[in-house]
C-alpha cells in the first residue's frame, strides 16, 4: 500500500521529534525537512533525511501529502500555518491559547481556498488536555474542571533565575502541588488558584564566590515568577545540573470533578507523565497527520482542531480492527 508523504518544516525540537515519529510509524515516509536555515549547515541526526530550503517547499506539492509544521507559536506560526495550508495539509501545535480563535480562522480561510485540511493546535495542551477537559464537563455538567501541570521544565522561569547575581546556570520545575491534587480528588471542588496548584523547584549552579541566601532570597522574592509560589531552592553542581537536568520533561493533569443523582461524586482524570516534552508533543502531531490524509481523501477542507477528529481517523488501525480489539 501507498505510505502517506510527510514533509517537516522548522527543524528545532519538534522537528526533530517528528522525525523519529515517523519512523516509528509503518503506514509513513519523511520526504525531508525544510528550514530557514541553509540546509548546507543543518546538522540532521541521519544522513539519509533530505534537506531543503523553505522557499523549495512549493516545488513539493502534489508529492507531499502532509505538511507538520513544527515552527514556533509567538511569531513562527500565524505565518506559516496560513501560508502553507494554501499549498498543502497541515497539523500544526500552536498554543497561544488566547490567541487561537483567530489563528483559526485565518487557517480555516486559506485551507477552505484551496481545499486542504489545517488541523490546528495539535499536541498535549493545547490538544489531549482540551479534549479531556471537552469530555469531562460534556458528561458531568454539574462539575468544576482543574488542569495541573508539571513535573515539567519551564524554559521562561529557568531563564529567570539565570538571570540572577551570582547564578552561573540553572533551572525551574513547576510542579503539581500534591495537596491541591488531592483536594481536587476528594471530589470537594474547592477554589484554587495557578500559585495554589503548582510549586516551584529551582536547581541552581553558582558561581565560586557567590552568597547563596541571597540567591535564594532574590528568587522565592521575584515579582510575578515566584513570590506568590511555594518555591524551593536546591544549589548543586554544574556536573549534577548536566547530569540530572539536561532532558525536557513535562505532563501534568485534568480533572473533572462533579456529581451526578444524589450526591454520587464523580471523578473523571487524565494524566500526562512525559521523559520528553517536544518529542511527545510531535507523536501526537504524526498521529493527526493520518487524520489530515484521511479527511482530505473524503473531500473535506478547512482548519479543525481535535474537537472536530474522531478517533479513528488517528489510527493505523481499521476500524473493524478497532471495534474487535479496542472497544
Ligand atoms: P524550537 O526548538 O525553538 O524551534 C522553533 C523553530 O526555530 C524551528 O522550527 C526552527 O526553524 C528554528 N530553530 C530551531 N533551532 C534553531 C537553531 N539552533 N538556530 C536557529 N533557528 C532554530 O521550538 P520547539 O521546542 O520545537 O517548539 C515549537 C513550538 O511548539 C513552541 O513554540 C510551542 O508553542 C509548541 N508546543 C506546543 C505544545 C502543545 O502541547 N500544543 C507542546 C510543546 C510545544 P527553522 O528550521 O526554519 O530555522
Amino acid at each position: 500500500i501507498d505510505k502517506i508523504k510527510v514533509g517537516i518544516i522548522g527543524y528545532g525540537n519538534l522537528g526533530k521529534g517528528a522525525v523519529e515519529g515517523i519512523k516509528a510509524t509503518e503506514d509513513m515516509e519523511l520526504v525531508g525537512v525544510f528550514s530557514r536555515r541553509d540546509p548546507k549547515n543543518l546538522v540532521v541526526e541521519d544522513e539519509s533525511i533530505k534537506k531543503f530550503h523553505v522557499d523549495e517547499a512549493k516545488d513539493f506539492v502534489g508529492k507531499i501529502d502532509v505538511m507538520l509544521l513544527c515552527g514556533g507559536s509567538a511569531t513562527d506560526l500565524p505565518e506559516q500555518t496560513p501560508e502553507f495550508a494554501r499549498l498543502f495539509n497541515t497539523v500544526d501545535s500552536y498554543d497561544t491559547h488566547a490567541k487561537i480563535p483567530e489563528f483559526y480562522q485565518a487557517a480555516n480561510e486559506a485551507a477552505k481556498a484551496s481545499e486542504h485540511i489545517a488541523i490546528i493546535s495539535v499536541g498535549w495542551d493545547p490538544g489531549l488536555f482540551s479534549i479531556n477537559r471537552v469530555i469531562g464537563e460534556a458528561i458531568l455538567s454539574k462539575s468544576e474542571t482543574y488542569t495541573f501541570w508539571g513535573k515539567g521544565l519551564s524554559q521562561g522561569h529557568s531563564d529567570a533565575v539565570r538571570r540572577v547575581n551570582g547564578v552561573k546556570d540553572g533551572v525551574q520545575y513547576t510542579i503539581p502541588s500534591d495537596e491541591a491534587i488531592e483536594k481536587v480528588r476528594s471530589g470537594s471542588n474547592p477554589e484554587l488558584s495557578t500559585s495554589d496548584k503548582h510549586n516551584r523547584v529551582c536547581y541552581i549552579v553558582p558561581e565560586d564566590s557567590a552568597d547563596k541566601n541571597k540567591i535564594e532570597n532574590e528568587i522565592k522574592t521575584m515579582p510575578n515568577y515566584f513570590v506568590d509560589y511555594n518555591t524551593e531552592v536546591h544549589f548543586i553542581t554544574e556536573e549534577e545540573l548536566k547530569r540530572d537536568h539536561s532532558k525536557a520533561p513535562h505532563g501534568g493533569f485534568v480533572i473533572t470533578g462533579g456529581e451526578t443523582g444524589e450526591n454520587n461524586k464523580q471523578i473523571y482524570e487524565f494524566s500526562l507523565n512525559l521523559d520528553s516534552n517536544p518529542e511527545f508533543t510531535s507523536s501526537v502531531m504524526v498521529a493527526y497527520a493520518r487524520a489530515a490524509y484521511r479527511l482530505n481523501k473524503e473531500g473535506q477542507s478547512g482548519a479543525k482542531t481535535l474537537f472536530d477528529i474522531a478517533p479513528s481517523y488517528i489510527s493505523p488501525k481499521t476500524n473493524e480492527e478497532l471495534r474487535r480489539d479496542y472497544l
